[in-house]
């Protein structure tokens, strides 16, 4: 029999697989395989996070693939070039895969279609990462939405999808398997082992997503609303890199919260429910603007900001250092970036502190910010990263206002009032006394911790710099 094959990319998982459910659905034997082809994404080649990421869920998937009468067969080089030197070598008559939104990489799946479909080959595809289409929501004009909540409210009024399909038992084997490369040549691993911070955190892969959710709907959920704020607690999900690589996709996860909202969980873990499939809804509204706006991970959603007086290079070059390497001198900044440095991820709340200090206080452009942010997270996403940055520079979709400027004294105050958090990240600060852990330059100089740098900017003042740049910039647009 011809087989199929399933071309595998962002859908790194084998339950609620639309494209796998198609292939196992034509009756003929499947040949999954990934095709490692970076410089197709130019210019947001994988960072070095997201390619140790890539490789542990390679890995998983490959051996739960085994375990299902398959196999995961990996090539590298130009897709439609591996794509037709397969067809050739097993004689497969159809590719089928899942959907992905990045800009570059609908162009190269438009023109893989076509060329296929010039050659006879039978194409399909699929959408496992998202609820809806970016092209099937749109406003009584037909334009796409700039504001979250009526997109959100127009995601509902369609009924969220739940429906879920389940782990096949055993995926038909082709008779002939074509070879594979081996995953460890690809090189996606660190030269240098900075990465053990990643692996005490992370079980990368379909089963790792899975027990995130368990782990989450045990612990987490029901006290969401609230919890979510603290970065000292494990209060969210943690699933954004699994749903990034598609190891678990967001019907699985509205299904779960169905099904706990089924149970009687009381006034307070029903808005908590509610409040994290809005999160979801975020997702998806990050995925709507990066169709409709596909441009916007280099510029800025709002064109007056093209023009916004950033500082010049060779002028932050050391600001920035500072900002990456988490020793700014302001204690929750720093210990964001060093959680971040450190395990690939960084809590949602300190991402805007430590997005508003880089990019209100330091005056740096937001895109330096959303590099850094690429190379480092493990959850790195196009979508979500340019609308995180878009959002806290006040120049996005439904952004917070550009005067809006986080104080990351009063937020650290409110949020890890215990400073846990801080301490956690940023020993040298340990044995400060509270009233001084979030603001160190206020403690007398005998306290003030000597390892620890003396804060590198003056968050009054550059505030006051940052919202005159906005007033002389409304002013001329
Ligand atoms: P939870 O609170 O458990 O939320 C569940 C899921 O909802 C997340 O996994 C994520 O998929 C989605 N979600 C939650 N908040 C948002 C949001 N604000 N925008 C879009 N989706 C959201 N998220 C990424 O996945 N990749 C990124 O590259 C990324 N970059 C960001 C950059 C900045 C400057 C900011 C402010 C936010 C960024 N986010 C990004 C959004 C958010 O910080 C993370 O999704 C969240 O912290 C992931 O943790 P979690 O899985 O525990 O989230």
């Amino acid at each position: 029999m011809q087989p199929v094959l399933l071309w595998l990319r962002r859908d790194l998982r084998l339950a609620d697989n639309p494209a796998l459910t198609r292939a196992l659905d034509t009756g003929q034997p499947v040949i999954p395989v990934y095709l490692h082809a970076p410089e197709e994404e130019a210019p947001w080649f994988p960072g070095a996070a997201s390619r140790w990421w890539l490789h542990h869920s390679l890995n998983a998937l490959s051996c739960a693939l085994t375990a299902a009468g398959s196999r995961l067969i990996l090539r590298q080089g130009g897709s439609l070039e591996c794509l037709l030197q397969l067809l050739d070598e097993t004689g497969a008559g159809q590719v089928i895969w899942n959907r992905t939104y990045e800009p570059a990489l609908i162009q190269r799946d438009r023109r893989i279609k076509a060329a296929l479909k010039d050659r006879g080959v039978r194409v399909e595809s699929c959408n496992s990462a998202l609820l809806f289409e970016p092209w099937t929501v749109s406003n009584k004009s037909g334009e796409p939405y700039r504001v979250f909540t009526p997109f959100w409210k127009a995601c509902c009024a369609k009924g969220l999808p739940d429906d879920v399909a389940t782990l096949p038992e055993s995926i038909t084997a082709p008779a002939h398997w074509p070879v594979s490369d081996d995953l460890k040549q690809w090189a996606l691993l660190p030269r240098i082992s900075w990465d053990q911070g990643l692996a005490q955190r992370w079980q990368p892969g379909e089963a790792g997503a899975h027990h995130a959710l368990e782990r989450f709907l045990a612990h987490g959920v029901l006290t969401y609303k609230t919890g979510r704020d603290l970065p000292g607690q494990p209060g969210t999900s943690r699933l954004s890199p699994h749903l990034h690589f598609g190891e678990i996709g967001p019907r699985q996860l509205i299904r779960a919260c169905q099904r706990l909202q089924q149970q009687g969980i009381g006034t307070e873990g029903s808005t908590s429910v509610a409040a994290f499939i809005r999160e979801i809804g975020w997702r998806e509204f990050a995925f709507h603007l990066l169709f409709h706006f596909p441009q916007t991970p280099e510029h800025p959603l709002d064109q007056r900001f093209e023009h916004f007086p950033w500082r010049k290079p060779e002028d932050y070059a050391d600001d920035l250092a500072a900002w990456q390497h988490g020793l700014t001198g302001i204690p929750l900044v720093d210990a964001g970036m060093r959680e971040l440095w450190h395990t690939g991820w960084m809590h949602n709340r300190v991402r805007m502190i430590t997005a508003s200090l880089l990019v209100k206080n330091l005056g740096i452009p937001w895109q330096e910010g959303a590099r850094w942010f690429w190379d480092t997270l493990v959850d790195a996403d196009l979508a979500s990263n340019t609308l995180g940055w878009q959002w806290t520079a006040g120049c996005g979709a439904d952004a917070a206002p550009y005067f809006r400027v986080f104080n990351p004294v009063l937020q650290g105050e409110r949020f890890d009032g215990q400073g846990a958090y801080i301490r956690h990240w940023v020993p040298e600060l340990e044995h400060l006394p509270d009233r001084y852990l979030h603001a160190p330059w206020t403690a007398p100089a005998s306290l003030i911790p000597p390892a620890y740098p003396r804060p590198r900017v003056d968050l009054g003042a550059s505030r006051k710099t940052a919202l005159a740049a906005w007033e002389q910039l409304k002013e001329h647009s």
